[in-house]
């Protein structure tokens, strides 16, 4: 099983074959990795996650 999810919050995605690792933590995207600086959304479009990130 490496069907691990994107280390972001509110993300749900899986991050496949490719994560983006940063800090230790496997994301789905660069902008999951960044914590969505400057509101990048997700690569995965109708993520929870970045509509979650733009409400802080
Ligand atoms: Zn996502
Ligand atoms: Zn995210």
């Amino acid at each position: 099983m490496n069907e691990q999810t994107c280390a972001c919050p509110d993300c749900n995605c899986k991050v496949g074959n490719t994560p983006v690792v940063r800090d230790g933590k496997a994301y789905c995207c660069e902008a999951c990795a960044t914590h969505h600086a400057g509101g990048k959304p997700c690569v995965h479009a109708g993520c929870g996650c970045t509509k979650a990130a733009q409400q802080h």
